[in-house]
């Protein structure tokens, strides 16, 4: 009789599994040639032909906006100062309120909060994990004025219909694509799908710099003011002679020398390191969904997934096993840590993140002083069960895995698929 590794059995792997590394020669002479140059940010925070930033900020950001079809790129810091940068922009001021998804990284809901905006929660639809239409329109309030989409998990957004409901109701739509480098719809680009789109360069995402983050725009005034916001903003509405002074507070969300000249490299590596991303998926994804109780993993017509992360439903009725069990059961069959992600064990989690209203600052109306600022200019409803699909996939349904990739042989992607296998096959061993 075979014993599950959980129960003390033999494990599938003990053996350590390789790490994502993207960084070779051309990234390291790139930060020589900056090192080199002896100037590792150009940025002046005043009116002046270096308030765009130095050589390698400016270039990143053509060749950014070449790549990404877009009109314009600003590089900052993170993508979470760049969806700050953009709530800015567009004008979100206090009591305003900006549909958010609860499904994220929080920065994709408490953005708006920087400026006084009040985050509204929709749910989201269960096989793609993004945004539901229906849920965002039954949101819509008159004080509505924005939504902030994530291309969650490398998945572009229903366009078609989230862009007809922000159209409907005059809404601007910041797409946040920091999952979604290289998906695409219908053929365009994610970050170009709505308004103002923002990627991140952090260590995690499909290329990186360490910290850093990209704005992308066909708008012009949006583009300004993110440029604005990014470098000290109230220092320079004078000498430019800007106008609209609304959420002219600026920042310094400003990218160096360094982290753009990285992101240039990387840039270039971006469609292969996708295409195999895709293969290995691929692979995988085949020989779990031979699981009857796992579903999911695919794209819908027309989108372009690029798998950040690789997510699946799972049926615990016909399983019958909790989710939660049968991953734990399945983890203990992989012992092996990751490179570069020691100590975290197999990268395969149930639900993804707790539903973002859940967090103390939503459940208690705290931002920013204690007297509820900016929630009391209105009266949101952050109480469990506001949306459900995102509650039962993260407690009931959702897994999720980032096990596969460029770095991953076949070898290494049955090691999984085989974990997964012998769990099911043993499942009967389990107690829910
Ligand atoms: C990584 C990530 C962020 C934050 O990016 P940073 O660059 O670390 O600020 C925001 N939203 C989503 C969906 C992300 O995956």
């Amino acid at each position: 009789m075979t014993i599950l590794a959980i129960h003390g059995g033999e494990p599938i792997r003990k053996k350590d599994f390789p790490g994502y590394n993207t960084l070779g020669q051309e990234e390291k002479k790139a930060v020589e040639r900056v090192i080199d140059s002896g100037i590792l940010s150009k940025f002046l925070g005043t009116w002046s032909k270096d308030f765009y930033g130095g050589e390698e900020v400016l270039a990143l950001e053509k060749e950014w906006a070449q790549k990404f079809k877009v009109k314009h790129a600003l590089a900052v810091n993170s993508n979470t100062s760049g969806l700050i940068a953009a709530v800015g922009a567009i004008g979100i001021s206090p009591g305003d309120e900006v549909i958010v998804g609860p499904s994220s990284m929080a920065i994709s809901a408490t953005a708006p909060l920087f400026f006084g905006g009040i985050p509204v929660f929709a749910d989201i639809e269960d096989q793609y994990y993004c945004l539901d239409p229906r849920s965002v329109e039954s949101k819509i309030t008159s004080k509505t004025k924005a939504i902030i989409i994530v291309d969650i998990f490398g998945h572009p957004y229903n366009r078609d219909a989230i862009n007809a409901i922000a159209k409907k109701y005059g809404l601007k739509i910041i797409e946040d694509c920091a999952q979604a480098p290289g998906a695409s719809l219908n053929g365009d680009l994610a970050g170009s799908l709505g308004d103002v789109g923002v990627f991140s360069l952090n260590y995690h995402k499909h290329i990186h710099c360490g910290e850093g983050g990209v704005v992308v725009t066909n708008d012009d005034d949006i583009a300004e003011r993110v440029a604005l916001l990014r470098n000290h903003a109230e220092s320079i509405v004078a000498a430019k002679e800007v106008t609209n002074l609304v959420n002219m507070v600026g920042f310094n969300f400003r990218m160096t020398e360094i982290e753009a000249a990285i992101t240039r490299e990387q840039l270039k590596k971006l469609d292969n390191l996708i295409e195999l991303r895709i293969e290995s998926v691929n692979y995988l994804r085949n020989k779990l969904l031979q699981i009857p109780a796992i579903t999911g993993g695919g794209q819908a017509e027309g989108a372009k997934h690029v798998y950040y992360v690789l997510p699946f439903n799972f049926n615990s009725e016909i399983a019958g096993v909790h989710r939660n069990v049968f991953i734990q059961a399945v983890k203990a069959e992989l012992q092996g840590d990751c490179k570069y992600r020691e100590g975290e064990g197999p990268l395969i989690g149930y639900g993804y993140v707790k539903p973002i209203y859940w967090q103390p600052i939503f459940q208690n109306k705290i931002a920013f002083g204690p007297n509820g600022y900016p929630f009391n200019l209105g009266n949101p409803d952050y109480s469990k069960g506001i949306c459900p699909v995102a509650e039962r996939l993260h407690t009931d349904t959702l897994f999720h895995t980032t096990m596969f990739g460029p770095h991953f042989s076949t070898a290494d992607l049955d090691d999984v698929a085989n974990a997964f296998f012998k769990v099911w096959e043993n499942r009967h061993t389990l107690k829910s």
